[in-house]
């Protein structure tokens, strides 16, 4: 009989990640964790039996612009894919922004909100991206103390009722720049009727959305950054046609395919100012924390889908005469990407315990000066280990990780994005240093590390606290010592350096647990490994020298 390949499958995703599992029995008070955990479980099945199948069936289908109707109307409708009407239905019944408003567990509720985002998303394709920017609308609507926007949308914005749930937008980045919104040209004009905004944006994601935040020059104020305000818009007047909004066309996109990214010509959108006349990217700050936050969330998410697969794959596939799990030199590799993992999934959930305690109002000053750091810190450290996981996995496919109709390649594509958006990595390692500049930032962050390494009293994790020891002090020496071109020249190898420390820190102190509580030594492998993977990025950062390599060929 002729040979097919048994494809890769799924179980119960929240069955199958024992990390998940120690994590949140480490870190949740008993009743808390007994509350949640059916719930999980339900998700993780749901994950990786229905929901995973809808996917696969749904994947030639991609979201459509519909401009005119027949009858020559510009209506500008965006159709979403089937399994986007699904995710947005899940989203809200089980709470996935709700959950952290509700505040049922205290200041475990943000730890219990990002363990569902965590199980689902790699289900939803990307449909946590609309999410994200809902939950940080919400948070910067109630933070900036406008009560009548917030009395207007933010229940809303966190109602599990689907008919009722309002999604956002987050509209900044212009064909002028994303990262660097000073040049932004979208005016707000102020008449009669209050202000209305006047531009476009050049990429919107999920535009199906019902409101937005969005950046906004308020005529006469100073060109520059600081005469930007922050405004409120829903999209829809009351009859359901647009508020002055054109949608150009949909972006045609790497990854994220299933996610209607847009650019908009705003040509009169009434808008509210949300906190005053400027300020507006100050304003815009909490937002973007949020998000920054649930892209660590969604990049552990995707790494462990891929090794799941991956893992799974091994366990069915054959060469040379033996399956692949069973060959030393393929063990050998998926180890080396789960330990990737591991570490960064302990990153991304301490930022998100750190959330928690903040907005329960129980984080102490060290704990609020920790948050600033390794917010931008988790975000692009993990963003370039979900790419690197994601091509590694699919390489262990062989070459089915690189066919379409294994859904396999999405993995990879969907990834990209997540160094790229809410701040590029060079982007968020000068912010890092900014944040490390401030008061008692860098000692929190140091802190921390040791604070995980003296859990980690174990013989065999020894070489993990001394690799991680020594690369946070050889990071903070460069950062310190290094003069300015040097140090901005070397701030990404410097930002990697203690984000992998840190992560080392916390994948010791896990793994301590596991041996005390007899329950195996996985996470003191991942975290050996993780170690011998390279903690130390900074390399030869910062040789002046390197700027002739930019030259092209007629350069010096
Ligand atoms: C799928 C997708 C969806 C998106 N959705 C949205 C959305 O909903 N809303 C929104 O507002 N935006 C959105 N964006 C835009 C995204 O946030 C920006 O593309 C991103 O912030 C980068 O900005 P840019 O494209 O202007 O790149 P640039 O800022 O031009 O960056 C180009 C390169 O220069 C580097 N760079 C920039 N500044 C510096 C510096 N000072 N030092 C060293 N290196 C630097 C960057 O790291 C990058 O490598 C989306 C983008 C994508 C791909």
């Amino acid at each position: 009989m002729a040979f097919f390949q048994d494809p890769p499958r799924l179980g119960n995703t929240f069955a199958s990640d024992p990390l998940l599992r120690e994590h949140l029995e480490r870190t949740l008070p008993a009743p808390v964790l007994g509350e949640i955990e059916p719930e999980l479980r339900h998700l993780g099945e749901l994950a990786g039996g229905a929901l995973f199948e809808l996917q696969a069936a749904d994947r030639p289908n991609e979201p459509r612009l519909v401009q005119w109707d027949a009858w020559g109307r510009r209506v500008d409708r965006i159709e979403v894919t089937p399994l986007w009407r699904e995710a947005a239905v899940l989203a809200a019944r089980h709470g996935l922004v709700a959950a952290a408003y509700e505040r049922r567990h205290g200041p475990h509720s943000r730890v219990h909100q990002h363990a569902m985002v965590y199980l689902l998303e790699p289900s939803m394709d990307v449909y946590a991206c609309p999410l994200a920017m809902t939950d940080g609308a919400a948070r910067t609507l109630l933070e900036l103390g406008n009560a009548a926007l917030a009395e207007r949308a933010v229940p809303r914005l966190t109602s599990r009722d689907p008919a009722r749930a309002w999604t956002s937008g987050q509209w900044m980045t212009e064909r002028t720049g994303g990262s660097d919104v000073s040049t932004t040209e979208t005016e707000a004009r102020r008449d009669g009727e209050g202000w209305r905004l006047f531009g476009t944006k050049w990429f919107t994601s999920a535009t199906t959305a019902e409101v937005a935040l969005a950046l906004a020059h308020p005529e006469g104020n100073p060109k520059g950054s600081k005469g930007l305000a922050l405004f409120y818009l829903e999209t829809r007047n009351a009859d359901g046609s647009w508020n002055g909004i054109l949608v150009n066309r949909l972006k045609d996109k790497l990854g994220t395919r299933k996610l209607p990214t847009a650019e908009l010509t705003l040509d009169g959108a009434r808008a509210t100012p949300v906190a005053g006349l400027t300020g507006g990217v100050r304003n815009i700050t909490t937002m973007l924390n949020v998000t920054r936050t649930w892209n660590s969330v969604a990049a552990v998410a995707g790494m462990q889908r891929a090794l799941d697969l991956a893992r799974d794959y091994a366990r069915r596939r054959s060469a040379f005469g033996a399956l692949l799990g069973a060959t030393a030199l393929h063990q050998d590799t998926l180890a080396g990407v789960e330990a990737e993992r591991e570490g960064a999934f302990l990153l991304a959930f301490r930022i998100v315990a750190l959330v928690g305690r903040q907005e329960s109002g129980e984080a102490t000053a060290e704990e609020r000066a920790l948050l600033r750091a390794i917010t931008p810190l988790g975000k692009l450290t993990t963003g370039k280990q979900a790419v690197a996981v994601a091509s590694e996995a699919l390489e262990a496919f062989g070459g089915a990780g690189y066919v379409e109709d294994t859904g396999l390649p999405r993995l990879l594509r969907d990834a990209q994005v997540l160094p790229l958006w809410e701040g590029t990595t060079n982007v968020l390692a000068l912010d890092l240093q900014r944040a490390l500049g401030a008061e008692g930032a860098a000692g929190a962050l140091a802190g921390e590390v040791e604070r995980a390494l003296r859990a980690a009293g174990d013989p065999a994790l020894r070489p993990v606290v001394e690799a991680a020891r020594a690369a946070v002090e050889r990071a903070t020496r460069f950062l310190a010592g290094a003069g300015a071109p040097a140090r901005e020249a070397g701030a990404r190898h410097a930002a990697l350096t203690l984000g992998r420390a840190l992560e080392a820190a916390l994948l010791a102190e896990h793994a301590q647990w596991c041996l005390d509580g007899g329950r195996g030594r996985r996470a003191l492998a991942a975290a050996r490994r993780l170690a011998r993977n390279g903690l130390d990025q900074l390399g030869a950062a910062g040789d002046p020298a390197e700027a002739a390599l930019l030259a092209g060929a007629e350069g010096g």
